[in-house]
């Protein structure tokens, strides 16, 4: 899948190819149909917001499409901060 990924604080963001991710018992694959990058975004690129390893992919802000569901989900709710 294609990917907005920061490599390093402060370098330059690229979009390219990353691995699909592996659907998970408890999981969901969700086909993204649009983005947005956001202040967060921006903290991580900075350095101020702790980004467990690099490269890290931007982007937590999106809508789309589930496309598969793990074996052992139940039901998916809204989650909204
Ligand atoms: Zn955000």
């Amino acid at each position: 899948m294609r990917a907005l990924v920061l490599e390093e604080i402060e370098k330059e963001m690229l979009v390219k190819q990353v691995p699909d991710p592996e659907l998970t018992p408890t999981g969901v694959i969700v086909k993204v149909k649009a983005n947005g990058i956001c202040r967060s975004d921006w903290h991580a690129w900075v350095g101020d917001l702790y980004v467990p390893t690099y490269p890290w992919v931007l982007g937590h802000e999106f809508t789309g499409v589930i496309e598969e569901v793990g074996k052992d989900v139940k039901r998916c709710e809204l989650l909204t901060t």
